[in-house]
């Protein structure tokens, strides 16, 4: 190989090419993105940025040491492939780039909401300069989504005197990503904080001024901003041939899976091929010079014997090391155990696992209080984890879950007795 291009110049993007060379790639490296910006972090966007405790989250990296050119303000516009393992050409707006190994990591953008009313959505570092000066004692801040990126953005407005709303269309806040029994517990923090929040309650359009309810009510604002959730950005790839479903389909090594009609036959039977194909009965060929990481991905995991897309920083962080060894011919799978945090309301939100087809929860300690956690169980096997300000719980949890071994649910509702194996 000796010519990978990176697109996507988030954290993802950065730590592919980090790892590209730490596993000793020496042929050219390029990353391509769309900001014009040097790749840096998201997470104290909605949280020391947006409070105005920092500035620059700009990622420590050496690109001169990397021996990698930065194409920034360019954005990829299509992708043409050749045979699997010839490589292709990246379109972009600095023109045709050849490789002959690509790494896909376009992360993914904030979905808007209709109307022709001002809505700002918080994704960028410009985003969030742009909304920090809005945020002054008693402008009228509505949020709609009361989701991760919504409950820091009430935080940081509340904190900063904001008279602060929130308009969720599902019955709790975080019931996306909880369910509603555990997104309601967080109910009691938005009017702890002064925070009106307002469930169940669909959003027509923006207007000049505020909000339009669907019934017709209206809510005034000074600013709208909207945080109902991202899409993978893959308007690139359309008609590359790649499989795209909500993210680039691929394998447990992050091989990106291409449509069999675009393929050679003669290429279908290739030993290498076929190997990767055990990781995943889905339709379609991995490609070994091609792979996704990052909020773009939809990758196999055997673990859970399904394809996950999981928009958290520690999968950026952690997952392109596979990828890029992936891309070097290792023969390597990824099977962490999802990971994210929240700053919210002053608690420090933790989760860890997968709970969709769990049997039961168990509560370690009162909900109401400070410090809690619920314990998705499956028989006596632990399937996932939710901490507010019980860090221990959660490395304890996480270790747990990753091995698969048992616990015992009583002891795990008792929150003075350490999580681990029964
Ligand atoms: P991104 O960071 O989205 O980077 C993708 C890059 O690709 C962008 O620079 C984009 O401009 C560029 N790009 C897109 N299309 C093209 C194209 N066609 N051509 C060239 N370049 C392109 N996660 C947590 O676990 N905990 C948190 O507390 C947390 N807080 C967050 C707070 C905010 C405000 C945001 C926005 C995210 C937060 N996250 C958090 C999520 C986490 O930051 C993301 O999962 C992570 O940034 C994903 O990294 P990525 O590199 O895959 O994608």
């Amino acid at each position: 190989m000796e010519r990978v291009i990176v697109v996507g110049g988030g954290l993802a993007g950065v730590r592919a090419v980090e790892a590209l060379r730490s596993k000793g790639y020496a042929g050219a490296l390029t990353l391509v993105s769309a900001e014009r910006h040097r790749p840096y972090d998201r997470p104290p966007l909605s949280k020391a940025v947006l409070a105005g405790d920092s500035d620059d989250t700009t990622v420590d990296a050496d690109w001169d040491a990397l021996r990698c050119e930065l194409l920034l303000g360019v954005r990829a516009t299509g992708l043409r492939l050749n045979e699997p393992g010839r490589g292709g050409v990246v379109a972009s707006t600095a023109g045709d780039l050849p490789f002959d190994g690509l790494v896909i990591a376009t992360g993914a953008a904030p979905v808007t909401l209709p109307g022709d009313g001002p809505q700002r959505v918080l994704r960028t570092i410009d985003d969030a300069r742009a909304l920090r000066p809005r945020l002054t004692e008693g402008a009228r801040i509505v949020v709609v989504g009361a989701g991760w990126i919504g409950a820091e953005v009430a935080t940081t407005a509340a904190a900063k005197g904001c008279a602060v709303t929130v308009v969720e269309a599902a019955d709790a806040p975080l019931a996306g990503a909880l369910g509603t029994e555990a997104g309601a517990l967080t109910v009691p923090w938005y009017a702890e904080a002064g925070v009106a929040l307002r469930t169940g309650v669909k959003v027509a359009r923006v207007r000049d001024g505020g909000l339009e309810l669907a019934g017709g009510e209206r809510i005034d604002a000074d600013e709208v901003v909207v945080g109902v959730g991202v899409r993978p950005e893959l308007s690139w790839l359309e008609g590359s041939g790649l499989l795209l479903e909500r993210g680039v389909v691929t394998d447990g090594s992050f091989r990106a899976h291409q449509n069999d009609a675009h393929q050679n036959d003669a290429h279908q039977n290739d030993a290498h091929q076929s190997d990767a194909r055990r990781n995943d009965e889905r339709p379609g060929t991995p490609r070994p010079d091609v792979v996704a990481v990052g909020d773009c991905a939809a990758w196999w995991s055997r673990r859970y014997g399904r394809r996950l897309l999981v928009e958290h920083w520690d999968t950026a962080l952690n997952a392109p090391e596979v990828a890029a060894g992936t891309l070097l011919g290792e023969d390597a799978v990824y099977d962490a155990v999802p990971y994210f945090w929240s700053e919210q309301f002053g608690r420090m939100v933790q989760y860890a696992g997968l709970h969709t087809g769990s049997e039961r929860v168990v509560r370690r300690g009162d909900p109401s209080g400070r410090k809690w956690a619920l314990a998705w169980l499956t028989g006596d096997r632990l399937d996932a984890v939710l901490t507010v300000d019980r860090p221990r719980d959660l490395v304890q949890a996480r270790r747990v879950i990753a091995a698969g071994t048992p616990v015992d649910p009583d002891a795990l509702a008792d929150p003075d007795v350490p999580v681990r194996q029964a």
